[in-house]
This record gives structure tokens, C-alpha cells and sequence, in this order.
């Protein structure tokens, strides 16, 4: 294969997620395999306006595949939503002599590396290192099982105490604008009901049925909030049903940022390993600006710009399953 490129860099930006670490390994490995030089550049964005850079050898990336976080840290960075920014950075990597980027992050990364690719001639490739699974274009994202396991067994140790006690938990995990934690964690933990942004909530059935378990003196139910819902998280759901259930033990547990942290799983370490090998050799092909995701277990491209926010991914067979199941 000849190379389009000979010194690439690697950076994690935006929100952590675990496994971002494994990705980084497959990118650092990869690239020494075929002869590149490998840059890994600290805090996303920021490092590459400040120059804080760095070559990296196979040993960077040894004894880190298990480790959550990001050894090359990341960060949120005004400076590069402004074209002086943008430049700042352009120039650092020429005088690095870095001809290519593998970028992993989010959405709001994969914008500025749009931007940032349109105006300068630089290959950015990216992958989904997000917890919230909410990107167009792949089955995976990077930290989405992790978080959901790490839920998961939050939720069961819970749901003893709270079943041992005859209460209502309401328990609100991350998701701003997704709910596939909360579902994918809320089914897998038997809940009664699962409260998303993409789906109106008939909280007039929730409390009926909160009603008719309180006469029957069954009152044990789990519900799962996502942050983002329309309520506004667990603790405005309990208030409503606080307000029609004023005898009933109605508690709240927000998980948090546990869900962000921890050893990733093995699935989100294979789909990292995966991801940042096929970045690496998208570079090499000469590819710009592409989004590598996995669909049907296979590896997908699509063009950087449209790995945008995936909105619809939730069907109603999903929310059908919630309630039979829970039945
Ligand atoms: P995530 O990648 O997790 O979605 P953010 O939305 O915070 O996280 O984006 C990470 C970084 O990407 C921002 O801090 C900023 O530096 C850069 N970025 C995001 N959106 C844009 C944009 N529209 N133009 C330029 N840079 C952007």
C-alpha cells in the first residue's frame, strides 16, 4: 500500500468515555506497524493550539487497554470555534510535520474537524468515543456498554434495597439528548418504566398504575430517568408523582458520573481496537474527512460531516418490549 501519509497525530475531545484509552492504543500501534511517526496531542483541541504534542512509541500505549479515562486527556475548547484558533493549531501540526488526524470524540468534535479539514489541508478521520451511543453512522460508540454496565449494576443493587422496603426509586442515569442508557439499562434491569427525551411520557398511566399497586400494598416500582427527559430528571419526576402519591416512599438516585468512569468492557475495547486500526488505514489510503462506525458488525464509512446527532434510533418495538416485559 503506498502511504498518503507519514506522521499523523491522535487526540480525544470533547466528553471522556471509557475505552477511549484502547482506541488510542489501536491508533499508536497501528500506525507504528506500517511506519508512521505517531503524535499524540493533549487535551483535544487545546493541545493542538498550544502545542502540546508529543511522539509517541508502541510502549506510550502499553498497559492501558483496561484503563477508563484518556491518557492524553480532553477538553472543551472555545478557541478553536474561531478561525484564529483554528489556524493556531494548523500551524503547530505543519510545524510538527503532521499530515493527518485521527479524532475521537463526539459530534461537536467531528464539527470542528469539518471546519477545521475544510479549511486546511489536513485528513481528519474520526471515531465515536461517546457513552451516549448517539452518533448517525454506527451501531457503537466507544464507552456506551461500559456506562450501561456500570448502570446496570448500580440499578440491581438498588433495586434490592428498594424492593426490600416496598418503594418507588426513581433513578436517573446520563442521556441529555439520548436515552439509550436509560433504556438499554433500564431493560436490562427489569424496571417498570423508562422515562427518555425521544418519547412523550404518559405520566397519567404511571400514576394510575403507582395508584392501583399503593391499593393493593404492592408498591414496589423502579423507573429509569435519563437526565434529559421532559420532566427534567429524577428529581422533577418524583415532585409530580409526590403530588398524587403524597403517602407513597418515593426515593431518587442519580448515578452520576460513576457512569463516565471504570475498566472498559470488552465489547467497547474490541470496537476501539477495531475503530482506531481502520482509522489508521483509512489515512493511509489517502481517505479525508471520514467517519469510521460499525454497522452490522461490519466497518462503515461515511463522510465526517454527516456523523451528526442520531435522533430516530429508538423504535416503538423497543418501548413495547419495556412495557410487556414490565407487565
Ligand atoms: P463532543 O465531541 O463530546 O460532542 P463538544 O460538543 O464539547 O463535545 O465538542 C468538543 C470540542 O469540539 C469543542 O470544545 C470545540 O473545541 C470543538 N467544536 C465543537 N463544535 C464546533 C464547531 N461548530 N466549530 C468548531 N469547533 C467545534
Amino acid at each position: 500500500m503506498t502511504k498518503k501519509v507519514s506522521r499523523i497525530g491522535v487526540l480525544t475531545s470533547g466528553g471522556d468515555a471509557p475505552g477511549m484509552n484502547a482506541a488510542i492504543r489501536a491508533v499508536v500501534r497501528t500506525g507504528l506497524y506500517h511506519g508512521l511517526e505517531v503524535f499524540g496531542i493533549m487535551r483535544g483541541y487545546q493541545g493542538m493550539i498550544e502545542e502540546d504534542i508529543f511522539k509517541m512509541e508502541g510502549r506510550s500505549v502499553a498497559n492501558i487497554i483496561q484503563r477508563g479515562g484518556t491518557i492524553l486527556k480532553t477538553a472543551r475548547c472555545k478557541e478553536f470555534y474561531e478561525a484564529p484558533g483554528r489556524k493556531k493549531a494548523y500551524d503547530n501540526l505543519k510545524k510538527q510535520g503532521i499530515d493527518g488526524l485521527v479524532i475521537i470524540g463526539g459530534d461537536g468534535s467531528f464539527r470542528g474537524a469539518v471546519k477545521f479539514s475544510k479549511e486546511f489541508d489536513m485528513p481528519c478521520i474520526g471515531i465515536a468515543g461517546t457513552i451516549d451511543k448517539d452518533i448517525h453512522g454506527s451501531d457503537y460508540t466507544i464507552g456506551f456498554d461500559t456506562a450501561v454496565n456500570t448502570a446496570i449494576e448500580a440499578i440491581d443493587k438498588i433495586r434490592d434495597t428498594m424492593d426490600a422496603h416496598d418503594r418507588i426509586f426513581i433513578i436517573e442515569v446520563m442521556g441529555r439528548d439520548a436515552g439509550y442508557i436509560a433504556l438499554h439499562s433500564g431493560i436490562a434491569t427489569g424496571a417498570e418504566n423508562i422515562l427518555i427525551p425521544e418519547r412523550k411520557t404518559n405520566i397519567k398511566d404511571i400514576i394510575e398504575s403507582l395508584q392501583e399497586k399503593e391499593k393493593r400494598k404492592k408498591l414496589v416500582n423502579l423507573i429509569v430517568v435519563a437526565e434529559g427527559d421532559e420532566f427534567g430528571g429524577a428529581n422533577e419526576v418524583q415532585k409530580v408523582l409526590k403530588e398524587n402519591l403524597p403517602n407513597a416512599e418515593i426515593r431518587v438516585a442519580i448515578l452520576g458520573h460513576i457512569q463516565r468512569g471504570g475498566s472498559p468492557t470488552g465489547i467497547d475495547r474490541l470496537i476501539a481496537s477495531r475503530m482506531g486500526y481502520h482509522a489508521v488505514e483509512c489515512l493511509m489510503e489517502g481517505k479525508h474527512n471520514v467517519f469510521v462506525g460499525i454497522l452490522n458488525n461490519k466497518m462503515h464509512y461515511i463522510p465526517l460531516e454527516k456523523a451528526v446527532k442520531n435522533k430516530g434510533g429508538i423504535s416503538e418495538e423497543w418501548m413495547k418490549i419495556v412495557k410487556i416485559l414490565a407487565s
